[in-house]
């Protein structure tokens, strides 16, 4: 039976438009032609054309893309089969600097550079100190070896039982389920694995033995989903990975990490959110790194996961010249919260090998902390955290607030510095210097 397209719906691509237009009955051709839409094709172009289209995305599409038209720009396909993935393509795009050139050239094996074309319309052509430039385009410095860096730094690959599952904590699991991204990262925590030996999803057989491992596991409650970026994957992979999760009874939360949405906004269509929201409880952890990536094309995309019932929380990365000042902190913890994107952790950069350029110290990291706690919103907070080295687990930093002790009242210090006593006859924190310093989560 034919089926009329809703303007609800995800339109199909251009090509199976093409197709179902050969095969489309003319009754329910008279239908659509009632909408002012002669063919399936127009239909698909108009839903593409109705997801917003920044004035910056436009411009540099007519400049770089002159042919494409904005309903193809906001196929999310298309922005992965026109990703930068080379020398040649980035220099007719940006002023490619000596030293840029340099480390593209030397570059080989896994994190390649990879940058969809919406995302290259927010990188600066000219000034390569920008933020955004800065993450997503190689310089030298990513060939530095620094005492203590790591290409594991965190030690999955010890914790791993199964491929593709990593099992540190009793009752949390990490499933990697794809090694592809839209955008690789500069300062990936998982440099030595995305982008590596071609880019590609993991195994059916490899999901189907993480799967049955974490039903077999009654302490497992939670599962983070996280790669490479799940939302590359298309709708019937993820909702088999989601699918064959749900029906675990011992697991209760089921996460995403993706920067999806971010770099490639059109990604989140209705026919995704429509999937997703099928497998609640189901939040989201969506990895921000500047100001600069908050666009109206941004907002469009979490407010559709929002509106499908999924928490956002997002997860920064702290980057030295890229992030590391308050107002820019402040700048994008704020913004989040207006598309509403809790901002949940500020994470110091991992240790991996080539990072020293990016890491700050963690004294940097608390001082931060400190010049926003009480002076904005508490949501637009994020718990500064160090993943310890090894497989430590999260450690939430946290400024001292503890001064000491006067007889029953505990002496604390607030956000302005002064002294603040509070009565706590039962306690005995403050009797030891550092009390307050960290906490173990
Ligand atoms: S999106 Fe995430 S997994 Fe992919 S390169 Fe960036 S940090 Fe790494």
């Amino acid at each position: 039976m034919s089926k009329l397209l809703s303007l609800e719906e995800e339109p199909p691509s251009l090509a199976q438009a093409e197709q179902s237009l050969v095969r489309t009955p003319v009754a329910t051709l008279r239908d659509l032609n009632a909408n002012g839409l002669t063919s399936p094709v127009q239909l698909a172009r108009a839903a593409r054309a109705r997801f917003v289209v920044s004035s910056v995305s436009n411009e540099f599409r007519k400049r770089h893309f002159p042919g494409v038209k904005s309903a193809e720009w906001n196929d999310w396909r298309w922005q992965n089969r026109n990703r930068v993935r080379s020398l040649e393509q980035l220099e007719r795009m940006i002023h490619v600097t000596d030293e840029e050139r340099a480390a593209i050239t030397r570059h080989h094996g896994p994190l390649p550079i990879g940058v969809t074309p919406y995302y290259m319309s927010l990188i600066d052509p000219v000034d390569a100190q920008q933020g955004l430039r800065r993450t997503t385009i190689p310089t030298l410095s990513e060939f530095d070896r620094s005492v203590g860096e790591e290409e594991d730094p965190l030690g999955e690959d010890g914790h791993s039982p199964v491929p593709g599952l990593v099992h540190r904590y009793p009752d949390r699991v990490l499933l990697l389920v794809t090694n592809f991204c839209s955008v690789y990262c500069r300062y990936c925590t998982r440099a030595r694995l995305v982008g590596a030996s071609g880019e590609r999803a993991l195994r059916k057989g490899d999901i189907d033995r993480a799967i049955e491992y974490i039903a077999a596991t009654p302490a497992i409650r939670d599962c983070l989903i996280s790669g490479g970026d799940p939302l590359s994957l298309d709708e019937d992979r993820l909702e088999y990975v989601l699918s064959r999760l749900r029906a675990i009874p011992h697991l209760e939360f089921i996460r995403i990490g993706s920067k999806q949405p971010i770099v490639q906004p059109m990604r989140v269509t209705p026919t995704l959110t429509k999937m997703l929201r099928r497998y609640h409880p189901l939040w989201m952890s969506l990895h921000f790194t500047h100001p600069d990536e908050i666009t109206p094309e941004v907002a469009e995309a979490c407010g559709r996961l929002a509106d499908a019932g999924i928490p956002l929380g997002s997860q920064t990365v702290l980057l030295k010249g890229v992030n590391d000042d308050v107002a820019t902190l402040k700048k994008l913890f704020h913004a989040l919260l207006k598309i509403r994107v809790r901002p949940y952790y500020l994470y110091q950069c991992d240790p991996i090998s080539g990072s020293s350029h990016f890491r700050t110290s963690v004294d940097k990291g608390l001082e931060l902390i400190s010049q926003l706690r009480g002076y904005t919103t508490g949501y637009a907070v994020p718990n500064y955290v160090v993943d310890a080295p090894g497989g430590g687990g999260k450690i939430a930093m946290l400024p001292d607030a503890v001064i000491g002790r006067d007889g029953n009242d505990l002496l604390l210090r607030n956000f302005r510095g002064a002294e603040c006593r509070y009565p706590d006859p039962d306690g005995t924190l403050g009797k030891n210097a550092g009390d307050g310093r960290s906490n173990n989560e």
